[in-house]
């Protein structure tokens, strides 16, 4: 069992004091000392099997060999040097790579930020000088970051909002598919034939964006038959789509990106997350013609573009290549599916399981007819898989969240979910206190 010492309680308590990550979800004390692979190890030396791959960052696993030597390589000729000024080889590798890799048959532009959410921004403006128009469409309960930009195209949790005073304006919410829970295909056509017909004309939107599957809501799956009507619309009225893969891109759904699972060619791609191992960078892949439609340097960060993210970033995508991670994805991701859906048949607070490849959600109830979310034992759970060496968190409230880096192997997922049955049990026989989420 995990065991902690006054030491980790001491960083703990500075941490908090002095950060203000308002998102954390403080339901156990872990503090990272070193990680590799599917392994992460805390300052006091505990060893856990890490389900969570740094909210799907560590796709190729942590400090993967060939990552590590592109960063030293990298960081013994330069550390940075402004693109606003200079061009370097890294930069220029890495935009070659991600223009062949994105979906569309077409010629395409690159340009790099520092995170997801500054590249959100980024495509929201490519999307409106393009097009000239002003409206963007968007769904409930999306994520796309905490930059004003971002935030005012997320629909995800109100809260994120409070204070902020006047968001972006012009931006239109419409619900996503939610099989489980919430909405059906038809009824969110409806919901956005009805916007463009009796509230924003067709012809003032910009883009829709969207996540094509929607992760911290849940890992929420549309299906096929709901993107090939959003995407007649919005062909037939010039609205551009605009993919937010940053969760979902580089392999984690199975794919290397979401769009090929529904055959979609979006116009922009936003990338960020597992683009560069853990290195910050983000980057937005565009149609040319839209990518060149603003003014330079109209978005621009002086180190974005970073030579060593750039380094890792090439080095990452050469991994999922050479070590045919896409299908470890689905071959570990579809016996991981099973697992859990074999343990519905003994755990009653199981609702759903749902995912794609490395993108599982495992949807927590009090009552399986009621659906009704389980906050306290999904936390119980999280908790106590700490407890017994598996990390693993949640979204949604009540979404486990299943995302192992895609090197996981199948023993490494038989340890873990042998684990994670076990905190269920363990949850559901009173053995984790009201106290300790
Ligand atoms: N878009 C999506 C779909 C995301 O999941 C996230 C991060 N959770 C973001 C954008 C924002 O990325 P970042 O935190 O790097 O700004």
């Amino acid at each position: 069992m995990t065991e902690i010492t006054e030491n980790t309680r001491r960083i703990i308590e500075k941490e908090d004091r002095l950060l203000s990550y308002t998102t954390r979800v403080p339901y156990y004390p872990l503090v990272v000392d070193r990680a590799k692979g599917s392994h992460v190890w805390d300052v006091e030396g505990n060893e856990f099997i890490d389900l969570l791959a740094s909210a799907a960052v560590i796709n190729v696993g942590h400090n993967h060999e060939k990552v590590l030597e592109a960063v030293h390589e990298q960081v013994d000729r330069f550390i940075h040097y402004t693109p606003a000024y200079m061009y370097h080889v890294p930069h220029t590798k890495l935009a070659e790579k991600l223009v062949e890799i994105t979906p569309g048959d077409f010629e395409k532009r690159v340009a790099f930020a520092l995170s997801g959410s500054a590249s959100v921004d980024g495509a929201i403006k490519a999307a409106r000088s393009y097009t000239g128009r002003n409206h963007i469409v968007s769904f409930y309960h999306s994520y796309h970051g905490t930059t004003i930009g971002s935030l005012s195209v997320s629909g995800y949790g109100s809260d994120m909002r409070k204070g902020m005073g006047s968001l972006v304006p012009d931006v239109h919410f419409i619900p996503f598919p939610d099989s489980y829970r919430g909405k059906r295909t038809e009824e969110c056509l409806e919901s956005f034939r009805e916007l463009i017909t009796m509230i924003v004309p067709a012809e003032s939107i910009a883009a829709v964006i969207y996540e094509p599957i929607q992760g911290d809501a849940g890992i929420l799956i549309p299906e096929q038959a709901f993107y090939i009507e959003v995407e007649k619309i919005c062909r037939e009225n010039g609205i551009l789509l605009i993919a937010d893969e940053v969760h979902t891109g580089f392999g984690r759904t199975g794919a290397m990106f979401a769009s090929e699972l529904f055959h979609i060619d979006p116009d922009i791609i936003v990338l960020g997350k597992a683009i560069a191992a853990g290195m910050p960078l983000s980057a937005i892949v565009g149609r040319k013609e839209i990518m060149e439609a603003w003014h330079t340097p109209v978005h621009f960060f002086n180190t974005a573009g970073n030579p060593v993210s750039c380094a890792a970033a090439t080095a990452s995508i050469e991994v999922i290549e050479e070590e045919h991670l896409l299908e470890n994805a689905v071959t570990v991701g579809n016996y991981m599916m099973e697992r859990f859906k074999d343990m519905m048949t003994r755990h009653e607070c199981i609702g759903d399981v749902r995912g794609s490849g490395l993108m599982i959600g495992v949807d927590i109830v009090k009552n399986r007819e009621s659906k009704e979310r389980d906050v306290q034992t999904t936390a119980k759970i999280c908790y106590r898989c700490w407890e017994k060496g598996v990390i693993l968190a949640f979204f949604s409230g009540c979404v486990l969240r299943v995302e192992p880096p895609l090197t996981m192997t199948m023993e490494e997922a038989k340890d873990a979910l042998d684990i994670v049955e076990a905190s269920i049990t363990d949850v559901e026989n009173g053995l984790v206190p009201d106290s300790a989420v």
